[in-house]
């Protein structure tokens, strides 16, 4: 039986929908876009191309793995990132829009005095290598505590030949301090901030992402506070902190900055108007 991309496509969204997937069109689109290593253009383009047995069979297998609710990202191995495409392993935790607005604000801090920045908990590397895109003229280090995603965000660096980034497996600011020369003029992170016994964690794409990117104790605010206390030791005089955090938790980030001694502390919502990263300027000479 001969079947179309444009039914193969219909059929798959069909079951992707029964599935519940909230993104059934373009799960399908993606998906066939990867089995056939095309750009989407090629499906409008060819709708009425035939796909091979072999094609048809490789393709009900992802959209199996997809309506099992595994996550695209992890399907397809990449996923977009500032328009850097990055690989992506379920050793770390899929780079979201969201986290581009922490992006935008650490640029904004970036000047031209600017040396070093350090990325805490850089998973695939994604803020790293971004802000590494964007300044050819700074050195950007990105820390993890997984040596996989150490690995991950190497071979991302190496793939995306940006040679002003490197990585590092590090517990935050463990090895920081023996391993790399500070101070640093701006430290950004994505921590994990979800509180353990969020219901969210059981529903969508975060079931398959690792808890300990995720979660941390005191309702989600563990390892931010420990940023925000050792911060200090390591940033430059007048240095900038920027934390992404839960729509919830601005109040009291700004608090542990502030308990911390920042300054021109400010929280920032992102497109959802959701409070999303707070960040601060320490200053060593108060
Ligand atoms: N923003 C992510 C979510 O809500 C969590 C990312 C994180 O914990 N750092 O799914």
């Amino acid at each position: 039986m001969s079947v179309t991309i444009e039914a193969a496509l219909k059929q798959a969204a069909e079951h992707l929908e029964c599935a519940q997937s909230p993104s059934a069109r373009i799960d399908a689109s993606v998906l066939l876009c990867h089995l056939l290593d095309k750009p989407s253009s090629y499906l409008f383009t060819w709708p009425d191309k035939t796909l091979t047995e072999q094609q048809l069979s490789g393709y009900q297998q992802l959209i199996k793995r997809r309506c099992q609710g595994e996550p695209v990202a992890y399907i397809t191995g990449t996923r977009e990132f500032w328009s850097l495409e990055l690989d992506v392993e379920p050793s770390t935790l899929i780079p979201r829009p969201d986290t581009e607005r922490l992006v935008e604000l650490a640029l904004e801090k970036i000047t031209s005095a600017c040396r070093s920045v350090l990325d805490l908990g850089t998973g695939t590397g994604a803020i790293a290598l971004a802000i590494a895109s964007e300044n050819p003229g700074i050195s950007v280090i990105g820390v993890d505590l997984r040596h996989e995603a150490v690995a991950l965000a190497t071979r991302n660096r190496e793939k995306l030949k940006l040679n002003n980034a490197s990585f590092l497996q590090s517990s935050w600011f463990d090895a920081v301090s023996t391993s790399t020369s500070q101070p640093f003029d701006v430290i950004v992170s994505n921590p994990p901030y979800i509180d353990p016994e969020d219901p969210h964690l059981s529903q969508g794409d975060v079931r398959f992402e690792p808890s300990s990117a995720l979660t941390a104790d005191d309702h989600g605010l563990a390892d931010i506070r420990h940023i925000c206390f050792y911060s200090p030791q390591f940033l430059s005089h007048e240095g900038w902190l920027l934390i992404e955090h839960g729509y919830d938790q601005g109040e009291s980030v700004r608090e542990l900055f502030l308990s911390a001694g920042f300054t021109e502390v400010e929280t920032i919502k992102d497109y959802a108007d959701l409070d999303r990263v707070t960040r601060g300027r320490y200053c060593h000479n108060k």
